[in-house]
């Protein structure tokens, strides 16, 4: 009996974790990442509960996932998250190199597109590179 989950099932996770942390003292909030070989991550919403405006469950997720794994690099994970990323956690997720994410909004995953790797792309980052700094489509 296999125990990896869909990405439903993930989904379900990520959104029992937001509404526990309500719970904690935190935001409605919650993600997990869960990497290529299928080891899983989870991450809460602390912003009030730890005054850290940057402790999103995406951030946290993605701190505990390379923290614990003694790695930047996330390439091949995908992040689950009850709600759809906010541009901080959105660029967090692509300097961590994850491949793709997935919210109950989007309904399912959406692959990394080439526009959503400008920092490794570029050749220039003063501005007047063509991909310099362009947000990835949400299409
Ligand atoms: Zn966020």
């Amino acid at each position: 009996m296999s125990t990896t989950l869909t990405a439903e099932q993930y989904l379900a996770r990520s959104i029992q974790l937001a509404t526990a942390n309500v719970h904690n003292s935190g935001g409605p909030f919650g993600a997990m990442i869960v990497t290529a070989d299928g080891r899983t991550f989870d991450g809460v919403n602390r912003v009030t509960a730890d005054h850290d405006p940057t402790a999103h469950a995406e951030v946290t997720a993605i701190r505990t996932a390379c923290r614990s794994l003694g790695t930047h690099d996330l390439t091949g994970a995908v992040l689950y998250t009850s709600c759809e990323p906010c541009p901080m956690c959105l660029a967090s997720a692509l300097w961590a190199r994850i491949e793709r994410s997935s919210s109950p909004r989007t309904g399912m995953t959406r692959p990394r597109s080439a526009s959503m790797t400008p920092f490794s792309t570029n050749t220039s980052r003063t501005g007047t590179g063509t991909n310099c700094c362009r947000w990835p489509s949400l299409s």
